[in-house]
């Protein structure tokens, strides 16, 4: 069940809406491109990941001085583990994924992976740690196993293949003309969002990082997609450190951990049943936005 399928999703203000979702990804989509600002520290060393465990501690952001969006944010993400971000539209979910690969600086305390500042490492081997996968999906003019391929020149076909297979790439490329040199057409075109979004994912399998960032707003696809799609992803993060901004109720309750996240703060974290079982914040939205999905 999808929120955004949901009608009461309408009237209730839990999580964005798909245009400001869209907006959002906007954001960081010019982010990733233009990194102002951020500099490697003279001393910085390449990140090495030995588990991948996450450590936000007591951090502080803003976008505009004086209008505080994290407020001590303490957050932990054991080695392997999935924790689902939830909360209110507006609340700093995406800002708070934003951090983890520097498109911004904390304005005080400190983000660790395995210990390790990620100020103090190399943007080049923090970015290769994290994989990116985000609602919308930008394609460039060239066959799908250029496409998959993306920014890393020394793939080979049999490695295009592996991570085409592994994102169920590979059940639509079958039926294309010239199967993985098929062209996509200009920025995909030719290709369904469902086709697109495994694309996405199969770049990520290619990459191998050890952690990953989704925001998985997969409203823009039909049902089948969406089901494939949330396959590919569950595999994707099968012995990956995730952090999943999450809508759908089969995500939230699959993660090891839910963190509610309310004026850039953690309001509660706990497993689907505790925080049931609390009959606090998370029960509330859950009861608002699932009711009537248990029946
Ligand atoms: P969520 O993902 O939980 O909806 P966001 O992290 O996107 O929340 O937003 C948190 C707050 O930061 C909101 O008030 C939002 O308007 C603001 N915000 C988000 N991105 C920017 C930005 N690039 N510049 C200025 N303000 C922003
Ligand atoms: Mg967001």
């Amino acid at each position: 069940v999808s929120l955004f399928t949901n009608p009461i999703t309408n009237i209730l203000n839990f999580t964005e809406t798909f245009q400001k979702a869209v907006a959002g990804f906007a954001r960081f989509m010019e982010v990733l491109d233009t990194q102002p600002d951020i500099e490697d520290a003279p001393d910085a060393r390449p990140l090495r990941v030995t588990e991948g465990a996450i450590e936000y501690r007591h951090v502080d952001f803003s976008y505009v001085e004086g209008e505080p969006v994290i407020s001590d944010l303490n957050l932990k993400i054991r080695p392997g583990e999935t924790i689902a971000l939830v909360g209110p539209s507006g609340g700093g979910k995406s800002t708070t994924c934003s951090l983890l690969p520097r498109f911004y600086d904390v304005d005080a305390g400190e983000i660790l992976i395995d210990g390790q500042d990620v100020r103090s490492v190399t943007q080049e081997s923090l970015r290769q740690a994290i994989g990116l996968v985000q609602q919308d999906v930008y394609l460039f003019d060239g066959s799908v196993a250029d496409n998959i391929a993306y920014g890393n020149p020394e793939a080979t076909l049999e490695d295009i293949r592996e991570a085409g297979r592994r994102a169920h790439v590979e059940d639509f490329v079958r039926d294309l003309p010239e199967g993985y040199e098929t062209e996509v057409g200009q920025r995909g075109t030719r290709l369904s969002g469902g086709q697109k979004q495994r694309i996405a994912i199969a770049r990520v399998f290619l990459k191998n990082p050890p952690i990953l960032i989704f925001d998985e707003a997969t409203s823009a696809l039909d049902n089948e997609s969406e089901a494939a799609v949330q396959q590919s992803l569950a595999d994707l993060a099968e012995g990956r450190t995730t952090i999943v901004i999450a809508h759908r109720l089969s995500t939230i309750r699959d993660a090891d951990e839910i963190v509610t996240i309310d004026d850039g703060r953690v309001s509660e974290r706990g497993t689907h049943e505790e925080l049931l079982a609390r009959g606090g914040t998370y029960a509330h939205y859950y009861r608002m936005q699932f009711g009537d999905a248990q029946a």
